[in-house]
């Protein structure tokens, strides 16, 4: 374990993850929805991967006066609606394959909630748990060094991620506004409150993911009252939302993280698991009667929400499914063959791109917030939140009716629309 607490943004798992897939499922799909929006070839060539992608090499001196030389990633997918907008993350596995798939998915989501943005993601292969204070810290400002000539408030503006938090996005952007020599609080979002950071940003992915369940629900007439839900991952967006369902009343029956699983049909004590969770997400490790992820996602529920890593439900597992609605808050849980066999058997798929879309649409407000420097309160955020992602939710779920397609192609279709309307306003296409 880590020498220090981190709270993350997310959990990501040991597997080694396809990532090639994800670039190429991400493109498959994008394709689909801009034949369908009637674009020509052209503008699946512009839009099939990011515009820039940049590779560095930064060097720290570890905490035993060695260097270590680490390799980082930033990708900006497209800037043509307004300035690039996404995460970094921090992990052993990240590839570059992944880092550009995760730009592209940035894009649809602000595309899907209507943010004057493109997408863009960063990576340093690393791994946190194993590092010190100081060392991360080095490695933050690196970073930051070692992109400034690409990103900016107004070029692309870093976010936390998978493994990353408040207290690194301080550092990075004090190393920026350093290197600018004026304050910049714009350059980042995710800050601390006394940095500038907004309210309700820590809360935003899950609350996001909580709105699209309550609007999901409704679709197919079910109370959330009593509702037994299964969370699979309890990082940032998979523990809040626990903690949400919780309160609203549903029955949690079942979470996980990297190391197994809890299920209980009587319904888990989530507040006593929540105060044991360490700060990776890791709590199963202090029980015994643990099952497995695998496990976790064919028991019975009404909710099932994947909020740890990619494809998780896959053709091996789409038919023993037991939930009526499955809403991913991780990034690609579901393989593409997955979300036909689940379409298919009448369960209601809300797809990554829509319901992990609550993070960047509160990053938006902070960015606002910054820009001009006049601040607003957590029930401000949660309105405007609110509103934005039930606008989202029923343009996706109307789309997905009307032109009868799954919701993933429906949400990639909305959220394709307006970058490829832009990118044909200013000639490129
Ligand atoms: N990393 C988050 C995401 O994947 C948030 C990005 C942001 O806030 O810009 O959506």
């Amino acid at each position: 374990m880590g020498k220090h607490e981190v709270v993350t943004e997310g959990t990501k798992g040991n597997e080694q993850q396809e990532s090639m897939n994800l670039l190429i499922s991400t493109q498959t799909v994008i394709k689909e929805a801009l034949e369908k929006l009637g674009y020509q070839e052209s503008m699946y060539e512009l839009l099939k991967e990011p515009l820039r992608v940049l590779t560095v090499r930064i060097p720290v001196r570890m905490d035993n006066g060695e260097v270590k030389v680490f390799t980082g990633y930033r990708a900006q997918h497209n800037d043509a609606v307004g300035p690039t907008k996404g995460g970094i993350r921090f992990h052993p596995e990240v590839t570059e394959d992944e880092v550009k798939a995760l730009s592209i998915w940035m894009s649809l989501k602000a595309g899907i909630v209507d943010l004057p943005y493109g997408g863009g993601k960063g990576g340093i292969i690393c791994d946190p748990r194993e590092m010190s204070f100081r060392e991360l810290e080095r490695l933050s400002r690196g970073y930051v060094r070692a992109v400034s000539q690409i990103v900016g408030p107004t070029k692309d503006i870093p976010a936390p991620d998978v493994f990353t938090n408040s207290q690194i996005m301080a550092w990075m952007m004090d190393e920026y506004s350093k290197l600018r020599e004026f304050d910049s609080p714009g350059f980042i979002t995710g800050k601390p409150i006394a940095l500038g950071g907004s309210h309700g940003r820590e809360t935003a992915t899950a609350k996001g993911v909580t709105i699209c369940i309550r609007e999901a629900l409704k679709r197919r007439g079910i109370q959330l009252e009593g509702a037994r839900v299964i969370v699979q991952g309890f990082g940032n967006a998979g523990s809040y939302l626990s903690k949400f369902m919780h309160d609203a009343g549903a029955k949690v029956v079942g979470i996980s993280d990297a190391y197994g699983a809890l299920y209980d049909p009587e319904g888990l004590d989530i507040d006593y698991l929540l105060d044991r969770r360490d700060s990776f997400g890791t709590v199963t490790k202090l029980f015994t009667n643990t099952i497995s992820n695998k496990e976790l996602l064919e028991m019975e529920c009404d909710i099932l929400v994947p909020a740890a890593i990619e494809n998780q439900i896959t053709k091996a597992n789409a038919h023993q499914i037991k939930a009526s609605i499955v809403v991913e808050a991780a990034n690609g849980p579901t393989t593409l063959e997955a979300t036909k066999i689940l379409t298919e058997r009448g369960i209601l798929l809300v797809p990554d791109v829509l319901a992990s879309s609550g993070g960047v649409t509160v990053s938006y407000f902070e960015w606002v917030q910054n820009n001009q420097g006049y601040y607003w309160t957590e029930q401000e955020v949660e309105e405007k939140l609110e509103h934005v992602m039930v606008k989202a939710f029923e343009n996706v779920y109307t789309l997905s009716q009307t032109r009868r397609v799954d919701m993933r192609l429906a949400a990639y279709m909305v959220g394709v629309r307006k970058m490829a309307e832009a990118s044909r306003f200013r000639g490129w296409v």
